[in-house]
């Protein structure tokens, strides 16, 4: 997937050097499977095998990235289509493929890209995928470091351990987390949400994890300028263009990765204003990330989100009795 990956398992005693090994190969299997199907970079995979197919030509799928896949579509619909797991033609055109001298690409090349770009353009059926127009191609990367995450943490939470009992794991892909039980020192797992300055790295909140998800999605890391203008490797699909508002980044918490993954992504497309009237409207657990005329940010969180931080936020989602923080 090319990223990296962090597990922390907490057991009663120390697992004999058998078991040790035994687990860490099963957490690698795990990702080696992901990958092999689900891999963009890799040409031998199902996901490319699928791109390269011509349409109307139904590709089985493993049980995994069905599973993936229809999760993909089922909140592309919920998002009114600003997950879009069929962008990838695009985000190469903006230079975020493999090809970073890309882009930004004229109009009439964004015109001709928008014909194969669009999730109401591929069809599941069980485990056969196939494509309505010719070019379509799925990207899962927006989605599957969370599945990663998922898979990971239930390999390891299954995996047969004799006499010593596991207590807690958490599981990290690419910045995506997952925490079950406790950690070492018997408490809730406590997971940073960092601070949205490019090269420095800081924590902004901290929030507790009990067998829940968080994921986070943000524009500070992968993106370039370009005449003062930041592009984000995040595509509107409306527009068939990075996003280009002024979100930082925004934080999910879901009991599945995958779909706090997913979320995060679409949330960024829609933006603080639209985002939290949607999230709210379900409940979510979400916040923003927003750069301020300051030079700073701005939090925003639905009352859920709030909750689970330990702050009170008022009804525009804006936290009481706390002053902005300023990016570093
Ligand atoms: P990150 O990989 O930085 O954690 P995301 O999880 O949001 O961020 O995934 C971003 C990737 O998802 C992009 O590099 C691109 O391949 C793909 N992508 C971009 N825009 C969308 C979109 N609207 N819907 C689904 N996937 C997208
Ligand atoms: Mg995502």
């Amino acid at each position: 997937m090319g990223t990296w990956y962090q597990v922390k398992v907490v057991t009663d005693r120390r697992p004999s050097s058998a078991q040790q090994s035994a687990l860490g190969e099963r957490i690698l299997n795990t990702l080696d499977e992901i990958d092999r199907s689900m891999s963009t970079y890799r040409e031998d995979s199902l996901v490319s095998r699928f791109n390269r197919a011509e349409p109307a030509t139904e590709i089985e799928l493993d049980a995994a990235t069905a599973q993936v896949v229809a999760l993909a579509l089922e909140i592309s619909e919920q998002t009114g289509g600003a997950f879009d797991v069929t962008v990838g033609p695009l985000v190469r055109a903006w230079g975020f493929g493999p090809d970073p001298t890309q882009g930004p690409p004229s109009a009439d090349q964004l015109g001709e890209l928008r014909v194969r770009v669009g999730w109401r353009h591929l069809e599941l059926e069980g485990k056969g995928l196939s494509k309505r127009v010719a070019g379509l191609e799925i990207d899962l990367s927006a989605i599957a470091k969370g599945f990663a995450v998922d898979s990971v943490l239930a390999a390891v939470t299954g995996f047969e351990l004799g006499e010593t009992q596991l207590l807690g794991a958490m599981v990290e892909v690419g910045g995506e987390v997952r925490a079950t039980g406790l950690n070492r020192e018997g408490r809730a797992w406590r997971i940073a949400i960092e601070s949205p300055s490019v090269g420095s790295r800081r924590i902004h909140r901290v929030v507790e994890l009990a067998d829940l998800a968080i994921a986070t999605s943000g524009d500070y890391r992968n993106f370039y300028e370009v005449e003062g203008r930041r592009y984000s490797h995040i595509i509107d699909p409306e527009t068939a263009e990075p996003v280009t508002h002024r979100t930082a980044s925004v934080s999910v918490i879901h009991p599945e990765c995958a779909a706090a993954d997913a979320y995060a992504t679409a949330l960024l497309v829609m933006g603080a204003e639209h985002g939290l009237d949607w999230a709210r409207a379900r409940n979510l657990p979400v916040s923003f990330l927003v750069y301020n005329d300051e030079g700073g940010v701005d939090e925003l969180a639905t009352a859920a989100m709030a909750e689970r931080l330990g702050i009170e936020v008022d009804q525009n989602g804006r936290p009481l009795g706390r002053a902005a923080t300023p990016a570093a």
